[in-house]
C-alpha cells in the first residue's frame, strides 16, 4: 500500500460512502458463531428495525451480495423464462438492470429516455395499456438514477400503472435513494424493493436487500426462473429468526446495527432534510460556477448525487484525475453514455455541511487549476445555503 496522503481523504462519490467511526469500530469486533443465539438475536433485531427504514410491515430480506445481487433476486423469485419486463430508461443503472433481465431470459421492453429526466408515468401507462395479453409481468424502476442525479416519482408511476389497470409487478431500485430521500414500500404500493448497504445506509458494500409485497410473494409461488443462491424462502425465515442459509458476513451485521441506530436516532425526516440541504447547496455551487446540472427537471433533482456537465472540449475524467491528485478527493465518474462529459458529486450518507463545503472548495479549485471556464463564487453560494 502506498503511504496515504496526510489529512482526511475526501470520498465524494455516491457510494461507497463514508463509514461513520462508530460503524467502523463495531466491525472490528471479534467474530461470532453465525449459528449461535447471539448472532441470531443481533440479525433478527436488525431485520425488525430495517422495516422502519423501508417503511414496511413485510420482512426485509438481507443478501450477502452487492446491489446487483438484489436486482437478480427480485427477478428470479417472481418471474418465469420469457416473461416481459418493462424498463423505463433513466441512465446507466436502468441499463445494467435491463441487461441482467435479458441475460436471465426475460423479454425486455425498454422505454427510451434522455438520461436527463425521470420516468414518464404516462409513457409507462401507454405501453401497459397496449399490452392487453399481459405479457409484461414487471416494471423495473430505478428510484434514484445514480448516473444522472435524477429521482423519479414512484407514487406517480404507481398511479399510472393502476390507471392502466395492468397487473404487472412494480419493482423499485432504491439503492441510492434509501436514507437520502423519503421512500415508502407499503404506502407506495411497491411489489419488490431493492436496495444496498454502501450508500445511504453508511455501510461498506456487501449487503443488499429485497422487500416483497403479498402480490410478489404470490407471484413467487408459481415463478419458474432458477433461484439458486437468491432464493427468497430461507431469507424470509432468516428475517424472522436471524438464522441464515449460508454464512452471513457477521462483521457487516455488527456495522449495520450501529448504522441503523444512527439513522433512527437522528430520525429519518431529519436525515432526509440534511440530504436535501446538502443537495441544494451543491446545486447552488454548480449554478454559481455557471456550469450545467445533468438533471434537466428541477422537480426531479436528487438528494443523493449531482451530476455536472463540463463545457464541450473539456474532459471530466481528466478533471477528476487532477482533483484526486491535487486534493486527495474522489469525485465520481460519468458512466455509460455520459462518460467523460459529466462528473458527479455524491452528497449522501455520513455527510455534514463542512465536509460538503470542503468538497465544493476542492471542485472550485480544481476547475481553476484545470482551466475549465467557470464563474468564481459557486462555493460562496453553497455556503449561504449550508449556513441557513
Ligand atoms: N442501482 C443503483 C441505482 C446503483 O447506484 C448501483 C450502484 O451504484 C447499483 C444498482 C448496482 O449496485 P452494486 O454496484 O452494489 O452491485
Amino acid at each position: 500500500m502506498p503511504t496515504p496522503a496526510p489529512g482526511r481523504y475526501f470520498l465524494q462519490v455516491p457510494g461507497p460512502t463514508i463509514i461513520p467511526d462508530r460503524v467502523a469500530q463495531a466491525m472490528a469486533m471479534p467474530a461470532l458463531d453465525h449459528r449461535g443465539p447471539q448472532f441470531a438475536a443481533l440479525a433478527a433485531g436488525i431485520s425488525r428495525d430495517l422495516k422502519q427504514i423501508f417503511k414496511t410491515i413485510h420482512p426485509v430480506m438481507t443478501f450477502p451480495a452487492s446491489g446487483t445481487g438484489a436486482w437478480q433476486a427480485a427477478l428470479v423469485n417472481t418471474l418465469s423464462p420469457g416473461d416481459g419486463v418493462l424498463v423505463p430508461e433513466t441512465g446507466h443503472f436502468s441499463h445494467l438492470w435491463k441487461t441482467i433481465a435479458a441475460d436471465l431470459g426475460l423479454n425486455v421492453v425498454e422505454i427510451p429516455g434522455d438520461w436527463r429526466s425521470g420516468i414518464d408515468p404516462a409513457a409507462v401507462a401507454t405501453v401497459l395499456a397496449s399490452d392487453t395479453a399481459h405479457n409484461i409481468r414487471a416494471v423495473l424502476a430505478v428510484h434514484n438514477e445514480t448516473a444522472t442525479g435524477v429521482t423519479s416519482d414512484i407514487p406517480a408511476l404507481r398511479a399510472a400503472m393502476d390507471e392502466a389497470g395492468h397487473p404487472a409487478l412494480l419493482m423499485v431500485d432504491t439503492i441510492s435513494s434509501l436514507c437520502a430521500t423519503d421512500y415508502r414500500h407499503d404506502d407506495w404500493g411497491v411489489d419488490v424493493t431493492i436496495s444496498g448497504s454502501q450508500k445511504g445506509l453508511m455501510l461498506p458494500p456487501g449487503l443488499s436487500f429485497n422487500v416483497a409485497s403479498e402480490k410478489a410473494l404470490e407471484a413467487s409461488a408459481s415463478a419458474r426462473l432458477p433461484r439458486g443462491y437468491f432464493k427468497w424462502e430461507p431469507m424470509l425465515a432468516a428475517a424472522g429468526n436471524g438464522l441464515y442459509p449460508y454464512t452471513p458476513p457477521v462483521t457487516l451485521f455488527y456495522g449495520m446495527r450501529e448504522a441503523v441506530d444512527l439513522l433512527l436516532n437522528e430520525g429519518l425526516d431529519n436525515v432526509f432534510a440534511r440530504h436535501a440541504k446538502l443537495a441544494a447547496a451543491t446545486r447552488a455551487a454548480v449554478i454559481g460556477w455557471d456550469l450545467e446540472i445533468q438533471c434537466a427537471d428541477p422537480a426531479r433533482y436528487s438528494n443523493a448525487v449531482t451530476a455536472i456537465r463540463l463545457p464541450e472540449g473539456h474532459d471530466a475524467d481528466a478533471f477528476r484525475a487532477l482533483v484526486l491528485d491535487k486534493f486527495d478527493m474522489s469525485l465520481a465518474a460519468g458512466l455509460g453514455k455520459v462518460a467523460g462529459t459529466v462528473f458527479r458529486v455524491g452528497h449522501l450518507g455520513y455527510m455534514n455541511s463542512l465536509t460538503l463545503a470542503g468538497a465544493l472548495a476542492g471542485v472550485e479549485m480544481g476547475l481553476e487549476s484545470a482551466g475549465i471556464p467557470h464563474r468564481k463564487g459557486g462555493l460562496l453560494a453553497a455556503l449561504d445555503i449550508l449556513n441557513a
